[in-house]
């Protein structure tokens, strides 16, 4: 089931969230839930405080070949382990922060464990925009937008954009 996805600025945000620990079925339901919305979105990364669930849960799928088969991940209590000194810069976007983006600069390889939906801690390395793209979710979890990277004329210049869409949103009903 698709979920509404909170629009920048919101308190939820920027919270850091609490531990899911235990990998329950309304996890399982809820990470199907989180997947369903990217997908519909359409994204390529969603943090379950994008829908309001305050908890350190990640889904992705950074595979943009439509010729390639998806590659659902989903990703409970993520943790990085490592991180590369070379640096890699993408042009962000986020979910939240819809039609806007901006040039962010984070290590180009990352190893993050996390648990599984099987309830199993698994380890990998990401690069390119796999490893862009699973810092930019693990942010999330901690109350950062990657807005909070840029200068802060332009990331004022966003935030205003952002509070009158929201506007113009809530005008439409
Ligand atoms: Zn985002």
């Amino acid at each position: 089931m698709k979920r509404p996805i909170l629009i920048h600025p919101d308190p939820r945000l920027k919270k850091r969230c609490d531990p899911v620990g235990d990998v329950t079925p309304e996890i399982g339901q809820l990470a199907e839930d989180m997947l369903a919305t990217m997908y519909d979105a359409p994204g390529i990364g969603l943090a379950a405080p994008q829908i309001g669930v305050m908890k350190r849960l990640l889904v992705m799928d950074c595979v943009k070949d439509p010729e390639l088969p998806p590659r659902p991940m989903v990703l409970v209590d993520p943790e990085i382990t490592w991180a590369s000194e070379d640096l890699n810069q993408y042009e962000e976007g986020c979910l939240s922060i819809p039609d806007q983006y901006g040039t962010v600069s984070r290590p180009a390889i990352v190893r993050v464990a996390w648990t599984g939906l099987d309830g199993l801690r698994a380890e990998e390395e990401f690069s390119g925009l796999w490893a862009t793209c699973v810092q930019h979710e693990i942010d999330h979890l901690n109350g950062k937008l990657f807005i909070d990277y840029l200068g802060p004329l332009k990331r004022q210049m966003i935030t205003r954009k952002m509070e009158k869409l929201k506007r113009d949103l809530a005008r439409r009903g």
